[in-house]
């Protein structure tokens, strides 16, 4: 059979080997995955469903979405990006993403499971959680959708990215239970007021932490891609976290007993945690990620 004739034929298996080398060659980390998840997308099928259909042929339009896939995913645009989508969290929350906010990373998984572990267990009454910098949404709707009994507040600077954390909001019907507000970190806040108990159950942020000359060395999946306004953290990367533990000073946000919780990049948890302790959290402590980072550093506000 002549080249050109085969080559209008191409089973899944080659286009799979094709591709993930094209990628390879160019540098693309993840490259056999990233292929079947674009031939997935392109097919409109899961990607385990590629492992049953190897030696399926496709014709010339299924070939032409893939091309288009391939093509963004060579000027390194991220899978997720392109599929419009990105689970979260053990709860597998289907979020929208776009380049209006960050893509959820596993990382922040871990700041989740630690929030929900500091809740009043169930049955619990009403409570409140602040989620700053919310981004798409992951955090303020993970929350939500694990515990009926919290009310969030889901706060971002960025017009842009809470339109998009409002579009995930309604896809996950938590219009009632998650409130947008447009705020540079607890500016334009509300804390709650219930009785003689003022604040927040408790605040988790994801702010910007990456110190400003880091930025350049970032893969171009992040570097091009992603809101650089959601990754600046200023000279040493920690500027907006100064800023919020001040501010939930200043304001009494949380309730005595309430957490603190942060996300912190490479090598920040030490200086993060003197941070905390110099403002008077207690029981402050960091906890690492599946790679042994320490990912996340909290504290508890005191009792009195
Ligand atoms: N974890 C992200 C990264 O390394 C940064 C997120 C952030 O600055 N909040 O790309």
């Amino acid at each position: 059979m002549a080249e050109a004739e085969r080559r209008a034929r191409w089973t899944v298996r080659e286009l799979l080997t094709w591709t993930s080398e094209r990628f390879a060659s160019l540098g693309i980390p993840d490259a056999r995955v990233d292929a079947e998840h674009l031939l997935a997308h392109a097919l409109g099928c899961a990607r385990i469903e590629l492992y049953v259909q190897h030696d399926r042929l496709l014709d010339e339009s299924d070939r032409a979405g893939f091309r288009e896939l391939v093509r963004r995913r060579l000027a390194r645009e991220p899978v997720a990006y392109i599929e419009g989508t990105r689970g979260f969290h053990a709860l597998d929350l289907d979020l929208a993403v776009d380049r209006r906010a960050l893509i959820p990373r596993p990382e922040t998984e871990h700041l989740v499971d630690w929030l929900l572990e500091s809740l009043r267990p169930p049955p619990a009454p009403l409570m409140h959680v602040l989620d700053v910098g919310t981004g798409s949404g992951a955090i303020a709707l993970a929350v939500a959708k694990a515990r009926y009994e919290v009310q969030v507040t889901a706060v971002d600077i960025s017009a842009e990215a809470l339109a998009l954390a409002r579009h995930n909001i309604e896809r996950l019907g938590l219009e009632d239970r998650v409130t947008c507000v447009q705020s540079d970190l607890l500016e334009a806040v509300e804390v709650p007021e219930r009785g003689p108990q003022r604040g927040f159950d408790a605040i988790a942020a994801n702010l910007p932490y990456i110190p400003t000359v880091d930025l350049d060395g970032l893969e171009p999946e992040v570097r091009v891609w992603e809101p650089t306004s959601a990754l600046d953290g200023g000279p040493d990367g920690l500027t907006f976290v100064r800023q919020l533990i001040s501010a939930v000073v200043e304001c009494s946000a949380l309730i005595p007993g309430g957490r603190l919780l942060l996300e912190i990049g490479v090598g920040q948890a030490g200086q993060v945690e003197s941070l905390l302790r110099e403002a008077g959290f207690l029981d402050v402590q960091s906890r690492s990620d599946y790679a042994r980072i320490p990912r996340v550093v909290s504290g508890a506000w005191p009792s009195e």
